[in-house]
């Protein structure tokens, strides 16, 4: 699904040039759950946003289900992230003025689907999360886990290859964080490729694969049983 070869990252500051990723190899099948650790500024974010087309390297290859990622204008990379990905942050990143199931409908608005099928389709997905009964509510009346779940089910909206977390438990609490990671296992076992950047081990132990950076560098890269986070709940 995910093949990686060689890829270099730097960031430009004035005459200073910040080397981030220093070569990265890293392959991601069809199905796997995967977590991408390291501590604060080892590159997680940066190799996210490179696999997610919101950022590009400045060397090495990025495969993305067969197609070569590389070069794409704005319109391109903005179709390729529709039709392939789903993203989920740390800070949710819902839209205040819209309600569960509009939040959850937008990506299907961008795809171009019919209103009946948006609202039906975002219906699905908040029921699949849980949140059937909390549809017609503001992001404000949620509470941060609701919150996640809500950004989970419009992640999902539009059927991505993959599932794209940047620390998705980092502004919740510890219950809260297992019961998000129960329901992204959930989902993996439905046969979904997903990739969740963490520095937090407990949250690195409920995915099967730990990937650790370090200074750019992939140092590790171990297949693990996870911890079943429901045992958690
Ligand atoms: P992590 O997510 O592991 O904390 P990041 O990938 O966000 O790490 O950042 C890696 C390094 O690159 C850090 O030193 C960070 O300050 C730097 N960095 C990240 N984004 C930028 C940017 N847009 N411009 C300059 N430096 C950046
Ligand atoms: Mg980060």
């Amino acid at each position: 699904m995910i093949e990686i070869k060689d890829l270099h990252k730097s960031y430009q500051m004035g005459s200073n040039s910040l080397h981030v990723l220093k070569g990265i190899d890293f392959n991601v099948q069809k199905g796997e759950l995967v977590s991408i650790m390291g501590s604060s500024g080892s590159g997680k974010s940066t190799l996210l946003n490179i696999i997610g087309i919101l950022d590009e390297a400045d060397q090495g290859t990025y495969t993305l289900d067969n197609t070569l990622i590389k070069n794409l204008n704005e319109k391109v990379a903005a179709e390729y992230r529709n039709k392939f990905l789903g993203f989920i942050f740390q800070s949710f990143n819902l839209i205040n003025y819209k309600n569960a199931i509009d939040n959850v409908s937008l990506p299907l608005y961008y795809q171009g689907v019919a209103r009946k099928e948006r609202s039906e389709k975002a219906l699905h997905y908040l029921e699949k999360v849980g949140l059937a009964d909390w549809a017609t509510h503001l992001p404000n009346e949620l509470s941060g886990g609701q919150k996640q779940r809500v950004a989970i089910a419009r992640a999902l909206a539009s059927d991505p290859k993959v599932l794209l977390a940047d620390e998705p438990t980092g502004a919740l609490d510890t219950k809260t964080s297992y019961e998000v990671m129960e329901l992204i296992q959930n989902i993996n076992d439905e046969g979904k490729t997903i990739l969740i950047v963490t520095h937090e081990p407990d949250i690195a132990q409920m995915t099967k694969r730990i990937v650790d950076l370090k200074d750019g560098l992939i140092i590790n890269d171990t297949y693990i049983e996870p911890v079943i986070a429901n045992a958690h709940v």
